[in-house]
């Protein structure tokens, strides 16, 4: 059950193993050879006063390495019961998505997700809109389609995608934002994760209906500096005192109605077919996003700590 992590398992695996052994033989022979031979050379050619055979230099280096080893173990072992506690504390984290029309507060919670949980936040939007800030062709290529509010090619989207899962200090940690948004994409993602022997541990649906994402996107406000979200409706007060200050919170381009009527035509067309994809998974919640943030910011802590018993 073993893995090297980065490394496909099966063949791939043994086929590495396999080089790296032989590198550290190789090695291994060369250094006894050198060490043999020395002896030899020295006494070719320095005045030697005394004896000196390889056997001797050979206890002396094995002398030296296994003083330096010892003291490597006493040090480990120091730092051993830190280590089993951090284990420990990352072990029920699982790969999490969470799912849902747009505007039903992907983002927003899966923010407090992060905060809370210590979580790494995978927002396939939030990785495009880069692209288009960089000014690259591809950004204004992905530009044209966000803003007419279709979907992005499997593609691109795919590669930004794939950069992440490969970073391995978000294993088992990322909360897709954004991502399967169709079938195909549902596939790949379990593709991917298996070649990095990881799966998707839950899966969360946010569920709201189509006239209260209308006021929660034509109202949204997102801090350019912290990413917090507001939105002009709701939290009119929050948004004067915002910390960052208030310039910096800016609206999407793709937050005008049209587009909203679009993004959630083609969200009721690609994207919800997904739910019958995941639906009958054991480890699917539904949760209703339509109140408050904190109230269904609870309700996603209750299922994250349930998940934290059951592992
Ligand atoms: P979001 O920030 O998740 O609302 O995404 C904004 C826009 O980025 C979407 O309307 C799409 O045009 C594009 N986009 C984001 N994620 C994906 C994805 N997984 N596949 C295709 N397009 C995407």
């Amino acid at each position: 059950g073993g893995f090297v992590p980065g490394i496909r398992p099966g063949e791939n695996t043994a086929l590495y193993i396999e080089k790296i052994v032989t590198k550290l033989t190789t090695i291994g022979a060369l250094y006894l050879t050198i060490v043999c031979l020395m002896p030899e050379f020295l006494i070719a050619n320095y005045p030697i006063p005394f004896y000196l055979g390889g056997t001797s230099i050979l206890i002396v280096v094995v002398v030296a390495i296994d003083t330096v080893t010892q003291i490597q173990t006493r040090l480990m072992s120091s730092q051993y019961e830190q280590l089993i506690k951090k284990t420990k504390f990352g072990k029920w984290r699982v790969n999490i998505i969470l799912f849902g029309p747009p505007g039903a507060g992907k983002g927003t919670q899966a923010q407090f997700i992060v905060k809370k949980h210590n979580y790494f936040q995978l927002s396939t939007g939030n990785l495009l809109r880069e692209e288009v800030k960089s000014k690259t062709f591809l950004g204004s290529e992905i530009e044209k389609l966000i803003s007419n509010g279709k979907f992005v090619s499997d593609e691109t989207v795919n590669t930004l995608l794939r950069q992440s899962i490969t970073n391995l200090k978000f294993r088992d940690r990322i909360i897709f934002d954004g991502y399967p948004r169709n079938v195909q994409q549902a596939k790949n993602l379990e593709s991917i994760l298996s070649e990095f022997n990881q799966t998707i541990g839950h899966i969360i649906f946010l569920n709201v209906s189509r006239d209260i994402i209308e006021k929660r996107i034509m109202g949204r406000v997102t801090c350019e500096k912290c990413q917090m979200t507001l939105n002009e409706f709701f939290n009119k007060g929050q948004i004067e005192l915002h910390p960052c200050g208030k310039e910096f919170l800016n609206k999407r381009k793709d937050d005008n109605l049209d587009i909203v009527i679009a993004r959630y035509d083609t969200y009721m067309s690609s994207t919800k077919p997904v739910l019958d994809f995941y639906g009958k998974n054991e480890n699917f919640t539904e949760i209703d996003g339509a109140g408050e943030i904190e109230q269904i910011t609870g309700k996603i802590n209750d299922v994250l700590t349930g998940l934290r018993r059951w592992l």
